[in-house]
């Protein structure tokens, strides 16, 4: 064999996935298309500190640009909803360094500029042919993002509901002063249907302003160009510098589903776990059920099914109230998106805190305090839109 494992995809999944199954003994093997690791990079500019603090790790001064205190979320009509949650804009090539330059150290052997064209098992050896020629393994993690082909290759439906993939562009902008603010914006409406439009500020002149809608095609481009208008008017900017434009798919909530078979583990992006944080955690629960099930000499199936196990006691629940939050907010119309901001706004939400199910409880609670009648607005769920 060439590695007891070999990981496909240097991604933040892959990265964390290579880094934890290595430490515990078996030797991996990680191969990355990319000729550098992080360039192109895939988009993504921020995250927030508690998804880190999950993953126990801590944000480095060498990929943050700059620090932020929290978000605003903002409804059709410009009700804010303000939330103190501490987050970084980052730099996601230095990012993708950062970790690529750790993994290394802990004895990952990362091959750059190589791409996997497919996965064949003889026996209890999986060869996998590259542009580089052939690896063999007793284990393959699968970390290729958003639009991976292995793992269908595979026959598996890594994800329940991949009509929900949202489709996202994001431009970097520079303007005078522009990325000195310390809050993300999202602005929720129809105006960007199933998501968002964004502003991230990003230190300095620099921000990043991005259109995701969902169920509405892969053409993001009209929802964008209203967007960077509308937030030019709202800004106060006569002019806006693109400096660079990054799009792709996020599928946020598209739920997990087959993403184990026997000696084979789908994690990240591939696997419908969205985000960078979401697939760092799953990354390092993946390399550590991974490293147990090889040194055990079992890499079947069911040897595997810890990963998701451990997944889905972290994340289920989570990620099924976060499916029904964003279908509801689909579903509704701007005027009762405009309702319910009304309930939070200038409210001190620091109250909410604690798992998942124990912040819908006190969000529910909240509501049913403030404007019980809110909570029937809630009913778009069961539209059929
Ligand atoms: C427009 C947009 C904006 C986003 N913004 C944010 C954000 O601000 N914050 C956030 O947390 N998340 C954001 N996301 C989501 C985030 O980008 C992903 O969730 C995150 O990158 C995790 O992805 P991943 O680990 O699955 O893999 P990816 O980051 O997609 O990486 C996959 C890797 O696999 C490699 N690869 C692919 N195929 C092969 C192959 N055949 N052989 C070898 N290597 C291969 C690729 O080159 C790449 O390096 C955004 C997504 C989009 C589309």
């Amino acid at each position: 064999m060439d590695a007891d494992i070999i990981v496909i995809g240097a991604s933040p999944a892959g990265l964390m996935a290579a880094r934890n199954a290595c430490e515990k003994g078996p030797s991996v093997l990680l191969l990355e298309k990319k000729e550098e690791i992080g360039h192109p990079p895939h988009p993504a500019n921020s995250f927030f500190k508690g998804m880190l603090d999950k993953c126990g790790e801590k944000a480095d001064p060498s990929y943050v640009l700059h620090y932020l205190k929290g978000m605003k979320i903002i409804s059709p009509s410009g009700r804010t909803v303000e939330v103190e949650t501490p987050g970084y804009a980052i730099d996601k090539t230095a990012f993708d360094r950062f970790y690529a330059k750790k993994i290394i150290k802990t004895g990952v052997d990362l091959r750059k500029g190589v791409t996997v064209q497919n996965i064949q098992k003889e026996g209890e050896k999986f060869t996998v042919s590259t542009s580089a020629g052939s690896f063999t393994s007793k284990l393959i993690i699968i970390s290729d993002g958003i639009n991976s082909k292995l793992a269908s290759l595979l026959g598996l439906k890594t994800m329940k509901h991949p009509e929900d993939i949202a489709w996202g562009i994001e431009l970097d902008v520079r303007s005078p002063g522009l990325g000195k603010s310390k809050m993300f914006e999202y602005y929720v409406g129809n105006h960007a249907p199933g998501w968002k439009t964004t502003y991230a500020p990003r230190g300095g002149d620099n921000a990043a302003v991005g259109a995701y809608v969902r169920r509405c095609g892969t053409d993001v481009m009209p929802y964008l160009n209203a967007w960077v208008e509308n937030f030019k008017k709202l800004k106060g900017l006569e002019e806006l510098e693109v400096v660079r434009k990054l799009s792709g798919g996020d599928p946020i909530v598209t739920i997990p589903n087959e993403y184990i078979t026997d000696g084979i583990m789908v994690v990240g992006g591939a696997a419908g776990q969205s985000g960078i944080g979401y697939a760092m955690r799953a990354g390092q629960i993946c390399g550590d059920v991974a490293s147990d099930a090889v040194r055990k000499g079992d890499v079947s199936k069911s040897a595997l099914l810890e990963y998701r196990k451990t997944w889905e006691k972290e994340f289920k629940i989570e990620h099924y109230i976060g499916r029904i939050g964003l279908e509801t907010l689909r579903k509704m119309t701007d005027r009762e998106i405009d309702e319910m901001a009304k309930v939070f706004e200038k409210q001190d939400l620091s109250f909410i805190h604690g798992s998942s199910v124990e912040q819908a409880m006190q969000v529910f609670a909240f509501m049913l305090k403030k404007k019980p009648s809110a909570i029937l607005k809630c009913r778009a769920f069961l539209r059929n839109k």
